[in-house]
C-alpha cells in the first residue's frame, strides 16, 4: 500500500506547494494553447524554486522550456539579481513561454534561446559555471546532459532531473524501453557519482537531484 497516495498529494499540494493565481494560469494554458501536459507539478515546481533558493542561483540553466511552467517557479527562486537561461527546440513552445514569463513579470530575469539543447550547449559554458541546472528534455540526452552540467557546475551547486521515476516504469525489470533504460543509467549515475550527494524527490515523476561537491 504506497503512503504517498492522490490524497495524500493532494494535502502536500494544498499546504506546501503555494501555486498563486498566476502560476495556476500558466499551467492550465500550456494543454489549452496545444502544448503537451508534461508540465512538472506545482509541488515538483516548488521544489525547483527551493533548490533555486538553496544554490543561491545568480546563473540558472533549464533543458527544456515547454510553456514556462517549471521556468517560472525557478525564475522565482533566483537570488537577486539572478538570471536564468531556459533552451527549448520548439519555437512555437518557446513563444508560449515568452508570453508566460511576461505575464508572471519575470522575463528581465530569463533568457530563453531556441534550439537543439546539444548545439547550444557548448558555447554556454562561456556564461558559466552555474549554480543551478534543471534537465528535463528528452530523455535520450540526459547523460550528455549529465556530463555537460558535471563540467559547467560550480562546487556546492545544485543539479536537478525530471522524470527519474518514467511513470514508476524505471523500477519494473521487464520494461526494456529505451528512454527506461536511459534514465535508469541516468539514476544509477547519479546515485553513484563520488562527486555527488544525491537523492530523488519522490513527488510526481520523480526529481533526481544533488549537490556537486566539485571535481
Ligand atoms: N520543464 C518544462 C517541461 C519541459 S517538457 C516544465 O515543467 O514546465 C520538454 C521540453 O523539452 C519540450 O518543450 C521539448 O520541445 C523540449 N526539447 C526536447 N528535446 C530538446 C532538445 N534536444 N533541446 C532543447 N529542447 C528540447
Ligand atoms: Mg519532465
Amino acid at each position: 500500500m504506497p503512503i504517498y497516495d492522490d490524497a495524500l498529494e493532494s494535502y502536500v499540494r494544498q499546504e506546501f506547494s503555494a501555486e498563486d493565481q498566476i502560476l495556476r494560469t500558466i499551467r492550465e494554458a500550456i494543454p489549452r494553447r496545444g502544448l503537451p501536459a508534461i508540465t512538472v507539478r506545482p509541488e515538483e515546481g516548488r521544489f525547483l524554486q527551493f533548490l533555486a533558493a538553496a544554490s543561491q542561483a545568480g546563473r540558472a540553466l533549464e533543458i527544456g522550456t515547454l510553456g514556462g511552467y517549471s521556468g517560472t517557479w525557478i525564475a522565482r527562486g533566483l537570488a537577486d539579481g539572478g538570471k536564468l537561461i531556459t533552451l527549448e527546440l520548439e519555437p512555437a513552445h518557446a513563444e508560449v513561454a515568452q508570453e508566460h514569463f511576461d505575464m508572471a513579470g519575470v522575463a528581465d530575469r530569463v533568457e530563453i534561446r531556441i534550439g537543439n539543447a546539444h548545439e547550444l550547449l557548448p558555447d554556454l559554458s562561456q556564461r558559466g559555471p552555474f549554480d543551478f541546472v534543471f534537465i528535463d528534455a528528452e530523455k535520450e540526452g540526459y547523460p550528455d546532459y549529465l556530463d555537460w552540467t558535471l563540467a559547467n557546475l560550480r562546487p556546492g551547486g545544485i543539479l536537478a532531473a525530471h522524470n527519474a521515476f518514467r511513470s514508476g516504469r524505471v523500477a519494473d525489470p521487464h520494461n526494456h524501453e529505451d528512454s527506461v533504460d536511459v534514465m535508469r543509467a541516468f539514476n544509477q549515475q547519479m546515485g553513484a557519482d563520488p562527486r555527488l550527494i544525491s537523492s530523488v524527490f519522490p513527488a510526481g515523476d520523480g526529481t533526481a537531484f544533488a549537490i556537486f561537491r566539485g571535481s
